[in-house]
This record gives structure tokens, C-alpha cells and sequence, in this order.
């Protein structure tokens, strides 16, 4: 079981997840339950750092960041016992959860589970926090922002759990973030595919790592609700969205959808280059270096060279590597002999994401029509074998998510 921060946010909250755990072990589960910080407090801790150093250094700042999954372990194992639970917390350390040494986006490697399950076969329940690890230097690594999914899932496969319960916000992953839309629809099941296209695009609903993790390690994975009352059924009744194999969808074809969900991502900056040499080694030249500085350049545009042999490339990144960006190519401007570099961040990627499209024409068709309807202006695109992704203006971020939510048949009540 995994709750998230704002499951974790107080003490009656996290009496409520002791409730929710315990009820579980009533009902002859062994259980292990991976928490996140109280909501707000690891972007508190990421602030504590920048002020202290703008220039941090990546070892020091995760000693920081996991700090706050220590505090709300210890709370909800002392919340356990106060409710009559054998309960103890096992810090990242402890177990080890051992990861790579890349601080602040850290891998994990290995769980060394033999501990938890001797814990766990006494009945007692294993409070583990989310998002920390073990380096192969004996330090503290964080997993990268959401990470605690990632270690949820992680522990799942090693103690080859049933199923890993991820307990949120909201009560299951929806064919659009809900927030946004309140005719967004909750998906009874997604596959992994899906789901793996859909977080990679922008629904935080679950960190991508995590999806990736529990599709190679075949975890069972359900998403749901930890704001239930005290009556409620017990999670056995699959109350939440439920992940699973293509195979297991197979046969429940009749009420599945073209387009399984729509994703929005704020966070790209597109980068244009004008009249770069159309010839071979450009394009390798502008992106070398990227690459180099590991820069993820996603959307790439090149256009037909026409009469003078040049041609433009319009690429995006992350806007949080624009400025990387921009000086890397600034600094290479001669060697790759582009004209001028025109910039934007005030963009946002909409993606639609469906395995349906795989069989089905027509399906890119539809979103350009609809967007364009609404007037609103195509800068790049990209498809993928299960997903269409645009770019737009960012203001009509959620003007498009709305129009295309309607346009694919998705709107619920
Ligand atoms: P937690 O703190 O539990 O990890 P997150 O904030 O990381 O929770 O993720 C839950 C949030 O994800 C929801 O509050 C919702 O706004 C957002 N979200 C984005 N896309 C979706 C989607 N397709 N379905 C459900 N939630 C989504
Ligand atoms: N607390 C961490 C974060 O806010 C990890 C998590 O909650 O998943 O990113
Ligand atoms: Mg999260």
C-alpha cells in the first residue's frame, strides 16, 4: 500500500491511512506500506536547499529532500501502534533499498527483502518511505520528484506482493486529469502501455518509473482513493483504476475506447533554428551536444530545404534545460552555422494516448479538426505508435484538453 502526500498531510489524515492498513491486516493481509512526505513539504525542503546554495550539490540536497518520507514513516508506524498494530518504520537505509549514485534521480537496483518478510511474517506491519534509497557510496539518494511510486512498486515486486495499492487523491486514473476536466471519466482498467504513454506525457497521476518498474516486473497495480470513510468496503473489491497486461484487457474489447486519456505537459520550451545547412552532419551537430549534456530533446521538426540549400529545425526540451540549451547552441553557433535561434517556453504539449489507434485510422484527423474549430494553432506534432502529441499556445492548455475530450467521445456526466 503507498499514500501519497496528501493522504500523509496531519495527523488526522494519517490516522486515517492507519485505518485503511489496519483494516487491510484484518482482513489476513500481510501488508507493507510505502508513505511520501506531508504535501508541500519536499518542495519546502528543495527551497531550504536553492537558498542555501544556488549551486547545490546533488549528495547534500537528497540528504535533505528525504527527510520528509522519514518524518511521516515514523508518524505512521507510532499511529499504527496507537491503534494496538505491530508497526516499525524501515528507512531506506536500513533495508537497504540499494540505488545508483545518481543523487536527486537515482535508480533502484536491488531490495534486500529478507528482513521486511521475516518482519512481516511475525505480523508486524513495515512502514517504508517512499523516494529514498542507498547509494553504491554508502549515501542517501532520492528517486526524482514522485519517486515514492516508483519505490511502492519496487518493493511490491521484491516481496512479490499480490498487488500494490497506490492510494491518492483522486479515486483512479481518469481519461484526462480531473482537476481539469470535471467531465473527465474514471477508467475502470488501463494497460501499462497506456499508462506508461499517458505519465511519460504529463498525467502525474503515477511517476513514469513507476509504470515502466511494474510492466517488467509484472506488478499488480491499483490506483485509488485514500479519502473513503471507515465503513467503506475493503480494497479487495477493486474499487480504484486497475493496471494491467494487454492480455488481460483482451476479450473486453467491446467497451473499450479509441483514445484512452488525454495528457497535458506545460513544462516544454521549443527551440527554432533558422536556415541551418541542409546538409549531411547538421542536424547532428545541434543535437551532439545536447545529448552530451544530457538534454532530452523530444518534438523535432525539419523542414524541406527549398531553393538555398538551408533549411529551419524546430526542436523541444524541458523548459527547465532552456537556458542549457540556449547556450550550448549559442556557443556552437559557427560549427553547425544556423542564421538566428528563436525561443519559446509559453508553450504546452497535448498528447492523446489509446492502444485503440493502433487499428484505427483517422485518429490524428480528428485532433486537428477539433483544435482547429476552436482556432487553436498546430506548432509541432508527434506520433508515437499509440499517441498524437501537438504543441500550442500554453493559454489554451486547457481550452484544447476540453475540446479534444469532447471530440474523442470521452465526456462523462
Ligand atoms: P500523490 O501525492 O498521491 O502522489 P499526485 O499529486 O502525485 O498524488 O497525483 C495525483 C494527481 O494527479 C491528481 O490530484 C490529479 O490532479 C493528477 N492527474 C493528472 N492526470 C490525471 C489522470 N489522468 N487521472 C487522475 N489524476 C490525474
Ligand atoms: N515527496 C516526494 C515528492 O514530492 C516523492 C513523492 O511524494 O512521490 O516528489
Ligand atoms: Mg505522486
Amino acid at each position: 500500500m503507498k499514500f501519497g502526500g496528501t493522504s500523509m498531510a496531519g495527523t488526522e489524515r494519517i490516522r486515517r491511512v492507519a485505518r485503511i492498513v489496519q483494516r487491510q491486516q484484518a482482513a489476513g493481509h500481510e501488508v507493507a506500506v510505502v508513505v511520501s512526505a506531508m504535501a508541500g513539504e519536499t518542495d519546502r525542503l528543495v527551497n531550504f536547499c536553492r537558498e542555501a546554495n544556488t549551486l547545490y550539490d546533488p549528495a547534500e540536497y537528497d540528504v535533505v529532500v528525504a527527510s520528509g518520507e522519514q518524518v511521516t514513516s515514523g508518524l505512521l508506524a507510532l499511529t499504527l501502534q496507537a491503534l494496538g498494530c505491530k508497526a516499525r518504520s524501515w528507512l531506506g537505509w536500513q533495508l537497504p533499498i540499494h540505488t545508483s549514485d545518481a543523487h536527486a534521480k537515482a535508480r533502484i537496483l536491488e531490495i534486500d527483502s529478507a528482513a521486511l518478510i521475516a518482519a512481516m511474517q511475525g505480523g508486524e506491519i513495515a512502514v517504508i518511505p517512499g523516494f529514498q534509497g542507498l547509494s553504491e557510496h554508502n549515501r542517501i539518494t532520492t528517486l526524482g520528484r514522485g519517486g515514492s511510486d516508483t519505490s511502492a512498486v519496487a518493493v511490491a515486486a521484491a516481496l512479490k506482493a499480490d498487488r500494490c495499492d497506490i492510494y491518492t487523491d483522486v479515486d483512479g486514473v481518469y481519461t484526462t486529469d480531473p482537476r481539469i476536466v470535471a467531465k473527465a471519466r474514471k477508467l475502470a482498467r488501463v494497460t501499462y502501455e497506456e499508462m506508461l504513454e499517458l505519465a511519460s506525457v504529463g498525467s502525474k497521476v503515477l511517476q513514469t518509473r513507476s509504470v515502466s518498474l511494474a510492466m517488467k516486473e509484472g506488478v499488480r497495480v491499483q490506483v485509488l482513493s485514500s479519502f473513503i470513510d471507515d465503513d467503506a468496503p475493503p480494497a479487495d473489491s477493486l474499487p480504484g483504476t486497475m493496471i494491467v497486461s494487454d492480455a488481460e484487457l483482451e476479450g473486453q474489447e467491446m467497451e473499450r475506447q479509441l483514445i484512452t486519456g488525454i495528457a497535458a505537459d506545460k513544462n516544454e520550451a521549443k527551440v527554432t533554428l533558422t536556415r541551418v545547412p541542409d546538409q549531411p552532419g547538421a542536424v547532428a551537430a545541434i543535437f551532439g551536444p545536447l545529448a552530451a549534456a544530457q538534454i532530452n530533446v523530444d518534438m523535432i521538426i525539419q523542414n524541406i530545404a527549398k531553393d538555398k540549400g538551408e533549411t529551419d529545425v524546430t526542436f523541444t526540451v524541458p523548459s527547465s534545460d532552456l537556458a542549457r540549451t540556449q547556450a550550448l547552441l549559442e556557443a556552437q553557433k559557427d560549427t553547425i552555422g544556423y542564421f538566428r535561434m528563436i525561443s519559446d517556453s509559453h508553450v504546452a504539449k497535448i498528447s492523446v494516448v489509446g492502444v485503440g489507434m493502433r487499428s484505427h485510422a483517422g485518429v490524428a484527423a480528428t485532433m486537428f479538426k477539433a483544435l482547429a474549430d476552436r482556432r487553436i494553432n498546430i506548432q509541432a506534432i508527434s506520433t508515437s505508435e499509440i499517441k498524437v502529441s501537438v504543441l500550442i499556445d500554453e493559454d489554451e492548455t486547457e481550452l484544447a484538453v476540453r475540446v479534444l475530450h469532447t471530440a474523442y467521445g470521452l465526456d462523462g456526466e
